[in-house]
């Protein structure tokens, strides 16, 4: 059985100070539970300051929130993968619908921030996700079957054992929205059917985590479905207390 992953995604929120007072505050109230793995996404200006501030028997993990793919070189601005290991991060996400859409991510350059997040031990949570648009005209399913074969393309089977999906329509990120527990549902159930025909049976063990409007009020339900394993969370995460309810709800949800 997957184990289920709930991911905060604090994206240019806090400062260095600020995100250690979220630690000490979050680990108060943060649920032990082995069937759920935590991890907090702070800017990269305070990845240092959260990996310092945590200790060995924190519940929670370290992620960033992009990287480039190159390991070093003149990339001005920019943050590698190898630096984000060497700060503790076990995870990155990658192709975020905000980098895709006000960054102009394309769905070859995920594909080489996946590759390049591999190679540098960090197990990429890979998001996807159809405009609103794009799902009024009936596109949702074509629209994340290509994001998702490019963005994985050249990825073997182990490879993809250790990825993370993550469906995140746009129309319902950060506005309150959240897709009904159906409509997840079924692209969740669509996007595994992918992966099964392009990779097999890892299918089964590929987490795919729900984001978008996340809360306390409708986390539960959709923690009840066969194919959401978590959430990637946004507005939600930048309280502790909201975020650790969170966390409780998916370790006490059965699938
Ligand atoms: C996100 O940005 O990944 C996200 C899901 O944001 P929110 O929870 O605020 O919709």
């Amino acid at each position: 059985m997957r184990t289920r992953l709930i991911a905060g995604n604090w994206k240019m929120h806090k400062t260095a100070t600020e995100a250690v007072e979220f630690v000490y505050e979050f680990r108060k109230v943060v649920p032990i539970s082995p069937t759920i793995d935590i991890l907090l996404a702070p800017p990269f200006v305070s990845l240092y300051a959260v990996q310092q501030a945590m200790t060995t028997d924190d519940r929670f993990a370290l992620a960033a929130q992009n990287l480039h793919w190159e390991a070093e070189g003149a990339f001005t601005g920019e943050i590698s993968g190898a630096m984000l290991q060497a700060l503790g991060c076990s995870s990155v996400i990658v192709g975020h619908s905000e980098r895709r859409q006000l960054f102009s991510e394309s769905n070859e350059e995920v594909n080489k921030k996946v590759k390049a997040a591999l190679k540098h031990k960090l197990l990429p949570i890979v998001c996807v996700g159809e405009t609103l648009e794009e799902r009024e005209a009936g596109h949702t399913q074509a629209i994340v079957k290509d994001q998702l074969i490019k963005g994985l393309s050249g990825l073997d089977v182990e490879n993809i054992s250790t990825i993370t999906i993550a469906y995140e329509p746009v129309w319902a990120i950060g506005t309150g929205r959240a897709a009904t527990v159906e409509q997840a549902e079924e692209v969740h159930a669509f996007l595994r059917s992918i992966v099964t025909s392009e990779w097999g049976s890892v299918a089964q063990d590929v987490r795919i985590v729900y984001g978008g409007s996340v809360s306390p009020q409708n986390a539960e339900a959709l923690f009840h479905c066969t194919d959401i394993d978590g959430a990637l969370v946004g507005k939600a995460c930048l309280d502790p207390t909201s975020f650790a309810s969170i966390c409780r709800l998916a370790a006490q949800a059965s699938y």
